[in-house]
Formats: structure tokens, sequence, C-alpha cells
């Protein structure tokens, strides 16, 4: 067949758009595959409540992991706006009722949030030490994420750190967590970086949760989680806007259907279904692929689509996450009557996650049952940015994004919406704990008068997004070294390889893939490339 193009990526999502803007640049005939009716995957805004102008970060909502040179490269604008307070988490003892406020502007206030709860210096002062290490961590690792792939004994060099390559790389996390900080609600505040979308704990041996954590410190080579200006659509939008500068063709509403990978020196060929419905076929050098590993697999027909495997147990990818958007009528008021609620929800708000209950509710998912108190974080956009916020959404209007932890996609296969909804009612119950007043009180309204807002679980991810089992990260993430341990497909010098020299991935499931990052589309435009 007649080659038509030289790259075919099967998926339109912020990756698949950073990898056709280095390919397009480079003079490639390069065309995007995306079978939704709209770019950017899970990286868009969007206006979920009917007759409310209000573009919310639908599922993605923080920016850390995106590089500045992939940015400048592309010739993309986005404005990254840095948060002040980093998180507040609200706590009871004995009686009394507080707050820990970690004001990244201030440390003598933040000092002073640590005496409060534990009563002395020496936590805050374990915090400093902790985060000091994993800075000088983010400034190594960082910068190698957009280079070749080093061996672990490279980036082990390159860490030149005995103490943090042990804890953050050999050993599982809760034993730092527990050799350096006393206090349950700090310890909690630390771990929840690595649970994120991720079903597992503190001493999990496979060391899931400090890959998951890795991620979470290192970004910008700072570890900070900035708010994209105008919302994450606008992350995706200009990156879409560079790949079509370059000269990509970028097709939305063209569901892939087949990959044929080429034979030995073949072209590849990628079978899709068009926007009105016609089947059609198309001939590439490379095909790059921007959906999730297993969807690849099917794509070629390796395997069936990996389905879970309901209540008994889960085969394949899984999240572990409850998505909730909000437009409230305006700040709820909370019980912690010290703080102002624009410093406790203008960074990380943590409800229920102290170590104790974090980990309480991993052993309660894993027998079965939704977490009680259920974990969650909760952060609102519009403080820091209300460019999102249309001229008919009154001023003291807020939203709210709220991202549930250690419900597993297996708690949902029996009855998805009954769980969906007692999942909702878990996490509510719980912020409503922490509250002077119900949330529901707070909430608006839209065009139909219902309250403004939206639930997604996992099964709803996979729906939306063919996120496999709602895994956020499309598979578990993987440490940013070459392996060679997990017996998988050679992932070549770039991590984006698979079992076909011809098929590379460009999305999140990638080694150094996962968050809105940019990396593996980068990478494999590097690879195409054989930079
Ligand atoms: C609720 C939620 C919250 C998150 N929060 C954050 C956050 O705050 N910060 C952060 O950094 N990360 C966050 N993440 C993770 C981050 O959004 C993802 O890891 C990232 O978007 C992955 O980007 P991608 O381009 O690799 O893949 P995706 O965004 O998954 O895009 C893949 C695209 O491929 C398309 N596709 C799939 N199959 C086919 C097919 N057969 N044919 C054609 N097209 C196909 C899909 O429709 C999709 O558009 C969050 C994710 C979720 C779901």
């Amino acid at each position: 067949m007649t080659v038509a193009y030289d790259v075919v990526i099967v998926g339109g999502g912020h990756n698949g758009l950073v990898a056709a803007g280095y390919l397009g640049r480079a003079g490639l005939r390069v065309l995007v595959l995306e079978r939704l009716g709209h770019l950017g995957g899970a990286a868009v805004s969007e206006r979920a409540f009917a007759g409310v102008d209000a573009r919310l970060s639908r599922y993605s909502y923080l920016v850390s992991l995106l590089p500045r040179r992939i940015l400048t490269e592309l010739g993309v604008r986005v404005e990254l706006r840095r948060r002040r307070i980093s998180s507040y988490t609200p706590w009871e003892r004995d009686g009394r009722v507080g707050g820990l406020l970690v004001d990244a502007g201030d440390a003598g206030r933040t000092a002073g949030s640590f005496r409060e709860l534990t009563g002395g210096e020496r936590e805050f002062a374990a915090w400093r030490e902790f985060y000091g290490m994993t800075g000088r961590v983010a400034e190594r690792v960082f910068p190698s994420l957009t280079e070749p792939l080093p061996s672990r004994a490279e980036l082990r060099a390159r860490v030149d750190d005995p103490v943090a390559w042990g804890e953050l790389f050999e050993r599982p996390l809760g034993e730092a967590l527990e050799r350096r900080f006393a206090d349950d609600v700090v310890r909690g505040v630390v771990l929840t970086d690595a649970l994120i979308g991720t079903f597992t704990h503190a001493h999990d041996p496979s060391l899931r949760q400090n890959r998951c954590f890795l991620y979470h410190v290192v970004g910008g080579g700072t570890g900070d989680w900035d708010v994209p200006v105008g919302g994450m659509g606008a992350v995706s939008g200009a990156l879409a806007e560079a790949a079509r500068a370059g000269g990509a063709e970028l097709l939305t509403g063209c569901e892939v259907t087949a990959v044929d990978p080429g034979g030995a020196g073949g072209p590849a060929e990628v079978g899709f279904r068009d926007a009105d419905g016609v089947e059609r076929r198309v001939g590439a050098r490379w095909v790059l692929c921007n959906a999730a590993p297993v969807e690849l697999e099917r794509l070629v027909g390796g395997s069936a689509p990996a389905d879970g495997g309901g209540a008994a147990g889960w085969a394949g990818p899984e999240g572990a996450q409850l998505k909730v958007n909000m437009l409230l009528r305006r700040l709820p008021r909370l019980r912690d009557g010290a703080v102002d609620g624009r410093d406790a929800f203008g960074g990380t708000f943590h409800v229920a996650e102290s170590y104790t209950e974090l980990e309480n509710a991993y052993r309660s998912a894993a027998a079965g049952r939704l977490p009680s108190p259920a974990p969650s974080e909760i952060y609102c956009h519009s403080l820091a940015d209300r460019s999102i916020l249309g001229p008919g959404v009154p001023a003291g209007a807020q939203t709210l994004t709220l991202f549930g932890l250690q419900v597993p996609a297996r708690l949902f296969a029996a009855d998805p919406a009954g769980v969906r909804q007692a999942a909702l009612e878990g996490v509510l119950a719980a912020l409503d704990g922490v509250l002077a007043e119900p949330l529901a009180d707070c909430l608006a309204t839209d065009a139909e008068g219902r309250p403004c807002l939206e639930v997604r679980g996992p099964l709803d991810l996979e729906a939306d997004l063919r996120l496999p089992g709602g895994n956020i990260f499309h598979r578990d993430l993987a440490f940013p070294f070459l392996d060679g341990a997990d017996g998988g497909p050679p992932v070549g010098r770039w991590g984006v390889g698979t079992a076909h020299p011809r098929v590379l991935l460009c999305g999140a499931g990638a080694v150094r893939g996962g968050g809105v990052s940019g990396i593996p589309g980068h990478n494999a435009a590097m690879a195409v490339l054989g930079r």
C-alpha cells in the first residue's frame, strides 16, 4: 500500500499533540486521529453545568511535570501560576480543632502551624529536611526525563545521595516516613503524593507508592504544582495550535479500530472510522500510540481488551480515584475559625488523610468496602485564576475540585452507579465533618435548578477517556530508568518502544509517562527523529 504519512498518531491527548508538534516542525507528514469530538484527552476544560459559563478543568487540573523547554521549543505560551499555599489539613485532637497550613511564602507561619499541631519544633525541622532532600533529587532527576533513558546505575550516580536513593528508589516509602516523622497528620500529608490515582499503601513491596511519589515531587526540578491560567484546556489548546502550525493534520471524531504494525521494513497501517462513520485505512512509516498500552495491544490484535475482573479481583491497569467537580455560590465556612477560607482552599485541602486514615482506607478497599471516612483532597482553581468564569457567574462564586483516594475500580464493577453515589456521599460527608456548615448549602445551581456537581469514578473515566480501569496514568508508573527486569517489550533508549519496531508509545504509558508533562510525546518524537 502507498504510505501516506510519515507518522500516524493514535489519540489526540496532550502528549499526542506534543509529538505532532515536534514531528511536524521537523518536516514530517503527521496525522493525529482522536476518537472524541475534541482534542486534549484528560487535559481539557469544559462547561460541565448546563447554562453555567464556568470552564472547569474537568479531569487534570494542576501542572508540575511539563518542562518549560518543551513549551519554548514548540513556541507555546502557557501561563502557569505558582500557588502560595501548598496545603491545608484540618485536624481535631483532644477536643481542639485546628489546621496544618503549609505556606510556601512564609516559613514562620508554617512553623507556627506545625507547632500548634505537634507542640514542638521537631516535626517542621524533619519536614524541611525531607523536602530539602526531595528538592535536590528533583533538580537532578527532572532534566533526565527528556534525555535518553539512563540505566539504574547512571541515575543513581546522578542522584548522588545514597540516603535519598535508598528511601525513594529502593525501600517502601513508609519506612522513611515513619522514621522521619512522628505525627500522624504530617505523615499523612506526605503520603498522599504516593497515592494519587494509585491503589497502594505505604509499605507496598512493589514500590508502586514510591514511583507515584517520585513523579509528584520532581516536576520542574522543584516539585511545585502550578495553576494553568485559563484551565487545562488552555494548555492542550496551545499545544494543538503549535501542532497545526507545524503542519500536522489533526482529526477528531476518528476512532482507530486496528493497527497493523508492519513487517520487516514494511510500512505500518492504521484502520479508523472517520467522523462520517466511513471505515478508512492509512499507511505510515511510524505509528505513535497516545492511547494506553492495553488499548494498543487490542488494536494490534495481540490480546483482548482488559475488562478488569469484577469484584473478586482485577486484572490489568486499575485507577483508584473519584473526581468531583463543583461550582459554589461561595466558599463554605470552616470549623477551624482561625484560618481564612481563601488560604485553606488556595492550596491542596486534605480531608481524612492522616497516615492512619489512609492506611485504613487502603485496607477497607482491599477488603471490598468503600473507605470510611473517605480520604480526599480538594482544590479551588478560581481563587488563583478567575479567567475560567464568564461574566454571568456571580462575584463570590468559586469552583471546587475534589479528588478522592483509595477507591479502586474493582469496587465499582458490580454496581457502577450505586457505588459511585455511595462514594460521593462518603467524600462529601468527610468534607462536611471539617466544615461549619453543610457544603450542600453553598453549591450553586445550574440552569435547570440542579446542584452544580459532577462526579466521575474510575469506570466513568474508562468510558469517557479510555483510561484502562480508570487508571489516570494509563498503567502503573515506572521508575525513570532502564529497568530491564520486567520482562516486557524493549522500551528502547527513549522509553517509548513496544514489541513492534515501527510502533512507539507517545502517551502516559511510556516509561517516564503519566501526568500532564508532554514528556512521552517529546521522547517519542526524538525516537522517530533518531536523536
Ligand atoms: C481525574 C483526573 C485528574 C488528574 N489530575 C492531574 C493533575 O492535576 N495533574 C497532572 O499532571 N495529571 C493529572 N492527571 C493525569 C493526566 O491527566 C494524564 O496522565 C495525562 O492527561 C495523560 O495524557 P496523554 O496525552 O498521555 O493521554 P490521554 O490524556 O489519556 O489522551 C489519550 C487520548 O487518546 C484517545 N484515544 C484512546 N483510544 C483511541 C482510539 N482507539 N482511537 C483514537 N483515539 C483514541 C483518547 O480519547 C484520548 O483523547 C489526572 C487525570 C485524571 C483522569
